[in-house]
């Protein structure tokens, strides 16, 4: 059996904070700011070229708008109306690479599009076509028959899905029987979807890591950038400070670009952003209706919407809301109405009730700055803005706008090699084939996933089921996490049984998990599937309580700051006082009551 991956230092990178490694003064060949998925791909890319190079995230990695996606990993049929299609074609390229490089989280999705008439659409998709702004309007089978086929000729030499197909009234009928009246016909083609893109994040990571010479790569840390290439770091963990130098930086800070530029007084405007908010619902109805596809379809206002099966439950989104403040956004109920009464345009017999909804979260799109009818005709591309501020020494800043995250290999391929460039150093290393973590050496097609399985089985003697739950959640790196596991006692969870204390422990020790959402929301699906109880909650914050040493009211402490975010941002409803009756802990940390 061969053994997928196994770099990860334990007690090392990823457990202790990195900033204690780096030198006050220390100078680096470049420094990326923003830990979201561009800025992350930029650092493996740089890393791997043999630069030294330091990542700077002042949350935790892949916790803002690369934490809020769609979750699709997609060509972008809709931005084919935009005329984008350079962008199109470069993600159907970008979407091909991550289903050969992450199989164990990117995976084919039928797509699948109900259309209220054949003509419609016709004359505005011509007038958008020759750049005329206007509103979109109902999109007929005629008009998404030929986006479909551009979709197939852009893949044409890297066909790894099937072809679109179009359904007449009856067929569509028979396997969506709960479609809208209106529904006339439909089509259906391929695209891919992410289970876990916050775990991928964290795999590039580590594989950028391994190039290091030390960890690098540093969450909740702050970096402010402000006198010449000095920018410091603001450990917000444990409040210290230090600086480093480098000439190169590296701005991927999302929503924020701007703001971290004015640290140089560059009154860059490249952003404008808008939020979209998601739900999941718990609906055993809405997973029958969609019969294992995602439903791509048009809502009243002709608003492109999507609802597909995700881990046994549906993910439904999103809106497009212009914002000015990123750092408030959540997903409001006039969203979450929204979204139902969206639902209800094509599903109109399935009942959603809001005791169903058992997660919601909101993010805000990077994009850049346009002047466009409305929010969904801004353009989605990527680009990179370079400025140089000549002072006592040039400095350079690559400022990242944009970009969707099936495409963050290459727009991080684009960043490096600029810097590459500027730096005079060759690229080493391509990323285009490079399979990712828990995806090197995964098992493709179903006879050579059972053979894998079964070796899994024999090999680790564990059950069947429990084979297939860790191969699902890591991909080939279950065999890392599984000799971690049975190099010690274990047992599972008593409130979440379903997750063992040594798994989560080795989460905790291996992937830069310092507070409690780390582990339950971005390491772990555990969150989104709905499933944090306070016990859950409180259990996992003991696990992280042991491991990291906190006393009782730094425990407390977290538990409430977890639960106030899930409460907050999440739609979750748990006493942030909870088990651990934090109220009652004198200053010392001694618990007085529980
Ligand atoms: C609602 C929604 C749906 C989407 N759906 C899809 C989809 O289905 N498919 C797809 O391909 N793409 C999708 N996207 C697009 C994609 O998710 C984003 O374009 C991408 O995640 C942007 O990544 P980023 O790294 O630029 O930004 P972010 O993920 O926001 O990262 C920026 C980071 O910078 C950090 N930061 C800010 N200031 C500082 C500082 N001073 N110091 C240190 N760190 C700092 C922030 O904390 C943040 O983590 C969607 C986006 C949204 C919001």
């Amino acid at each position: 059996m061969q053994k997928g991956t196994g770099n990860h230092t334990l007690e090392g990178a990823g457990f202790q904070r990195a900033l204690n490694g780096i030198e006050d003064g220390e100078v680096f060949d470049a420094v990326v700011i923003g830990g979201g998925i561009n800025g992350i791909a930029t650092y493996r890319e740089l890393s791997l070229q043999g630069l030294n190079v330091l990542l700077v995230e002042r949350d935790d990695f892949c916790s803002k708008a690369s934490a809020a996606p769609s979750r699709m990993i997609h060509g972008g049929l809709r931005y084919l109306e935009n005329a984008e299609f350079d962008l199109v074609k470069e993600s159907l390229f970008e979407r091909n690479r991550l289903l050969e490089n992450a199989p164990h989280y990117v995976r084919p999705l039928e797509t699948h599009i109900p259309l209220y008439s054949w003509t419609a659409g016709l004359l505005s998709a011509g007038l958008r076509f020759f750049g005329l702004n206007q509103k979109t309007s109902d999109r007929g089978a005629l008009v998404v028959k030929t986006g479909l086929a551009i979709y197939d000729f852009f893949t044409r030499r890297d066909q790894i899905m099937p072809k679109h197909s179009l359904y007449s009234f009856r067929q569509t009928r028979r396997r969506w029987p709960g479609y809208a009246g209106a529904v006339k016909c439909s089509a259906s083609y391929y695209d891919a979807w992410i289970s876990a893109p916050e775990r991928l994040a964290i795999e590039l990571i580590q594989d950028g890591e391994q190039n290091q010479s030390k960890p690098h790569a540093l969450n909740y840390t702050h970096a402010d950038i402000g006198n010449g290439s000095k920018i410091v770091l603001t450990d917000r963990i444990t409040g210290e400070k230090k600086s480093v130098v480098s000439s190169h930086i590296v701005n991927a800070t999302g929503a924020w670009i701007d703001l971290t530029n004015e640290g140089v007084s560059l009154a860059s405007r490249y952003i404008g952003g808008t939020k979209g908010s998601h739900i999941i619902v718990d609906n055993p109805a809405m997973v029958k209706a969609l019969d294992g596809a995602m439903v791509y379809y048009e809502n009243a206002e002709n608003r492109v919407c999507i609802m597909f099966p995700y881990l046994g439950k549906v993910l439904i989104g999103s809106t497009d809301i212009p914002i000015s403040d990123p750092d408030s956004v959540i997903c409001t109920q006039e969203e979450v109405d929204y979204i139902l009464t969206s639902v209800k345009h094509i599903f109109p017999d399935v009942e959603i009730r809001e005791e169903d909804i058992c997660y919601r979260f909101s993010g805000v799109r990077p994009l850049g700055t346009a002047n466009t009818a409305s929010t969904g005709q801004i353009p989605r591309s990527h680009a990179l803005k370079v400025d140089e501020l000549v002072g006592g020494e040039t400095l350079s800043i690559y400022s990242m706008v944009g970009g969707k995250w099936t495409t963050f290999r290459g727009f991080a391929e684009q960043t490096c090699d600029t810097v590459l460039e500027a730096l005079s150093k060759p690229r080493l290393v391509s990323t285009k084939d490079r399979r990712i973590g828990g995806g090197k050496a995964y098992p493709l097609g179903k006879t050579a996933l059972d053979i894998y399985l079964k070796n899994l089985r024999g090999e680790y003697r564990i059950s069947a089921e429990r084979a297939a739950t860790l191969l699902s959640r890591y991909g080939t790196a279950c065999e890392a996490v599984l000799d971690f596991i049975q190099a010690g006692e274990d047992t599972f969870l008593s409130s979440l049984p379903e997750y063992s204390v040594r798994e989560l422990t080795y989460l905790a020790k291996t992937e830069y998990v310092f507070k409690p959402l780390d582990l339950i929301q971005r390491r772990s699906t555990i969150a989104i599937e709905g499933k944090v109880s306070p016990a859950v909650l409180a259990e996992t914050t003991r696990l992280l309580a042991e491991l990291h040493g906190w006393n009782e009211a730094r425990t407390a402490e977290e538990y409430k700051e977890a639960a106030e975010s899930l409460n907050h941002h999440n739609g979750y409803d748990i006493d942030p006082a909870g088990l651990f009756g934090w109220e009652h802990i004198d200053n010392s940390g001694k618990v007085l009551c529980m």
